[in-house]
């Protein structure tokens, strides 16, 4: 699933080719995807996605794993990648393949697409009231980048679930999901199964310390690429290749050489190396 890096660089990617474009036609949109919409009475036989004709997209941003284009009249077209989303632009009419469930035709002879192989992904047009007032979105945490020591400390205080589970709540931070988490806590030797409120002032500071350059080196690195995901140009991520933990079960840890672990955490596969990663944060 397209986490924070992935999500970042694909806006990275389109904020250039989208901004100050207008929408002039809409050849495809799948039931399935204009079902997931905001509850807004369409004109009749239409989608409330077909009143983006003629609309200038304003900007390109993201919040966690959602990825706005900014719309005129405050508009905000809302995407939910999931397991397989992909955006992207192809020429008006050469679509890139199947499993593309939206097109929008811009003026300048581009169409974005919106390609999705599972369907999980998700597309809904809001106003700022609608957003602001849409649960999910109402109830994301701070984003790890911009986070300090001191408001990470407050997002987990007291917190006795185990430590992963929370870097994957995404109420607790934002973007973060099974590769960061993963990535993070080896990074800064934390058992993954360590409860929050075991973990001292240093292990704290370590912890976020390690998000943020993970995060950074990922995003640096144009994401990872492990089944579906591309940039905006269609191109792989590199980060997988320095992926220390995450999908290397049984392979020697490149720190102390003895081989990872996986264990379930937030019923997620979770690797992780017992040496290394000590219960209490080492
Ligand atoms: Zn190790």
């Amino acid at each position: 699933m397209p986490e924070l890096p992935e999500v970042e660089t694909i806006a990275r990617g389109l904020r250039p080719m989208l901004t100050g474009r207008c929408v002039v036609n809409i050849p495809h949109l799948a039931a399935h995807l204009a079902a997931h919409l905001a509850p807004v009475a369409p004109p009749a036989g239409q989608s409330i996605l077909h009143t983006l004709v003629g609309r200038e997209i304003h900007g390109v941003s993201r919040r966690g794993k959602l990825l706005f284009l900014e719309l005129a009249q405050d508009e905000i077209l809302a995407f939910h990648l999931r397991m397989t989303g992909r955006l992207g632009l192809a020429p008006i009419g050469m679509p890139p393949g199947p499993h593309v469930h939206l097109l929008l035709d811009l003026d300048n002879g581009s169409s974005l697409y919106f390609q999705d192989q599972r369907k999980f992904g998700t597309c809904a047009l809001f106003t700022p009231d609608q957003l602001a007032g849409w649960p999910f979105f109402h109830d994301l945490g701070p984003e790890p980048l911009g986070l300090t020591p001191e408001q990470f400390a407050r997002q987990i205080a007291g917190k006795t679930s185990r430590i992963k589970a929370l870097l994957l709540d995404q109420r607790i931070i934002a973007g973060i999901g099974n590769i960061y988490a993963d990535e993070s806590l080896f990074r800064s030797r934390i058992h993954p199964a360590t409860p929050a409120n075991q973990l001292t002032r240093r292990h704290r500071y370590q912890l976020l310390a390690a998000i943020q350059s993970v995060l950074q080196e990922a995003i640096a690195a144009g994401g990872s690429s492990i089944r579906d995901y591309r940039t905006a140009a269609g191109l792989v991520g590199t980060f997988q290749d320095t992926f220390e933990v995450y999908g290397r079960k049984g392979l020697p840890c490149k720190r102390c050489n003895r081989p990872l672990q996986t264990t379930k955490v937030a019923g997620r596969t979770t690797c992780f190396c017992p040496s290394c990663q000590a219960i209490e944060g080492g």
